[in-house]
């Protein structure tokens, strides 16, 4: 084969064939356990530090008095956000009544932006517990909240492995973040 200066996929060995490829780099990122805190304490979480970041540094769409929502570094839709309490907490019976009325709040709140922005079909909300029950960062809980389109692959694929995502998180989190005032409705739950 004559060399070439460029890097075109026929240029490379082996056979073409007719499949796109779909480079997710990102994800080989999670894999090697990047942001993988080495401990379970408060020092090592990247949930609470992110409160400390700025807004578009931390890619925080919103903050209540006790939880905030925070796109998904490693999302499995484009809009992937989590409410997640400021205090480190590792298990949902551990909130408090308050906590869990402001996680809940956060949850619509981000669920009415994202229809407002996105029009999904669906969503899945959802926390998992423990490392083995699918947590990322079991140390402090996050709850869930992911878009559904008619069309887009269906759940295993999405929890098993790789997935497109076409919108820059940059992008996604100043959309978000500018719609949240207007859309949310999310009331104060201090009164718990
Ligand atoms: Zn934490």
């Amino acid at each position: 084969m004559a060399a070439t200066g460029g890097e075109r996929a026929a240029d490379f060995a082996g056979d073409a064939d007719g499949f796109e490829r779909l480079w997710t780099p990102h994800r080989m990122v999670y894999i090697d356990g990047a942001d993988k805190p080495a401990d379970d304490t408060p020092r090592q979480c990247p949930f609470c530090a992110i409160p400390a970041r700025g807004d578009e540094d931390g890619l925080v769409v919103a903050r209540g008095d006790l939880a905030y929502v925070v796109l998904n570094l490693y999302p499995y839709n484009p809009g992937h956000l989590m409410a997640v309490p400021y205090r480190h907490v590792a298990g949902y019976p551990e909130l408090t009544t308050a906590e869990l009325a402001e996680v809940g709040a956060m949850t619509q709140g981000a669920i009415r932006v994202l229809r407002a922005t996105s029009a999904p079909a669906g969503f899945n909300l959802g926390v998992n517990q423990g490392a083995v029950g699918g947590a990322g960062i079991a140390a402090h809980l996050h709850q869930h909240v992911v878009p559904r389109w008619q069309g887009d692959a269906n759940f295993m694929p999405i929890v098993a492995g790789t997935k497109p995502v076409p919108q820059l998180l940059g992008e996604t989190r100043d959309r978000l973040a500018a719609a949240w005032a207007e859309h949310a409705e999310v009331e104060a739950v201090t009164t718990c």
